[in-house]
């Protein structure tokens, strides 16, 4: 069963770690869009879940997500985050600066002590204005499964162009006010065997991680089912040996199991 979420806004959710969330999905309501097609997305491929509908407007987001904002103070359950993620790359968005400008704004007013927080796959960083409002987010959440393209190209399957030496560039230009995520898993796909839990996937990950200087690195494995087949999670004991590593580097860490 894979997941599409409800636009523009949609939760809360109650998630262990963030704790009260409420999500804010800048793709359409019935279909994903995605510079990236993972092969263990929650929303499912991207060609079996092409959109109808377009993206909601700036405007559209706003008013909806005030009217949340308003009902939920109203009833004393402010959320502790507003997540921007669902059915997609929320960084696609044409007006996605403008939005996190509004959100903000709306953040202030209505819900002070909440985090904006961003869950993105980092195609975008080449754009001023999108670069800029990331930095002005309280957690920027940048994915990076690896640093080895054929994995990229076999895992997230980017379809845009993607290099990963210059969306390492990009991401050192935040100087530290960025998080990492990285999904960790194995099996096999169209052939080809996956594991990136290793050390020949894990070495040169973190000696790039060291260049780029996050505040924190989340690490996570497969939650729910995936729209390949053959795919496994990551075992808890191969997200702690990696916590490990990154904790001896000084990085602050997430795990999820
Ligand atoms: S980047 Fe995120 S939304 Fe896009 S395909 Fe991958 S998991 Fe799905």
């Amino acid at each position: 069963m894979t997941i599409i979420y409800p636009s523009p806004i949609f939760g809360p959710i109650h998630s262990r770690r963030l704790g009260i969330s409420l999500g804010i999905n800048l793709l359409p309501s019935d279909g994903k869009v995605c510079t990236f097609d993972c092969i263990y997305c929650e929303c499912g491929f991207n060609k079996d879940h092409r959109p109808s509908l377009t993206l909601p407007t700036r405007e559209e987001v706003s008013l909806a997500l005030e009217k949340e904002l308003q009902a939920m103070a109203s009833e004393n359950r402010l959320p502790d985050v507003l997540t921007f993620a669902g059915n997609g790359e929320p960084t696609i968005h044409p007006k996605f600066a403008e939005i996190i400008d509004d959100t903000i704004t709306l953040r202030n007013r209505y819900a002070p002590n909440a985090k904006v927080s961003v869950l993105s796959n980092a195609t975008f960083l080449h754009r001023e204005a999108t670069f800029k409002a990331l930095a002005r987010v309280d957690n920027n959440i940048l994915k990076l499964d690896t640093v080895d393209l054929p994995f990229i190209s076999l895992v997230d399957q980017p379809n845009c162009s993607y290099d990963i030496a210059s969306t390492i560039e990009l991401m050192k230009k935040f100087e530290g006010q960025l998080i990492i995520q990285t999904m960790f898993l194995k099996g096999e796909y169209q052939g080809v065997k996956i594991n990136n839990t290793g050390k020949e996937f894990v070495e040169p990950w973190i000696a790039q991680l060291k260049e780029i200087g996050p505040r924190q690195v989340m690490i996570y494995t497969i939650d729910r089912e995936t729209p390949a087949k053959g795919l496994e999670k990551a075992t808890k004991d191969e997200l702690d040996s990696i916590g490990v590593l990154l904790e001896k580097e000084g990085f602050g860490v997430s795990i999820s199991y």
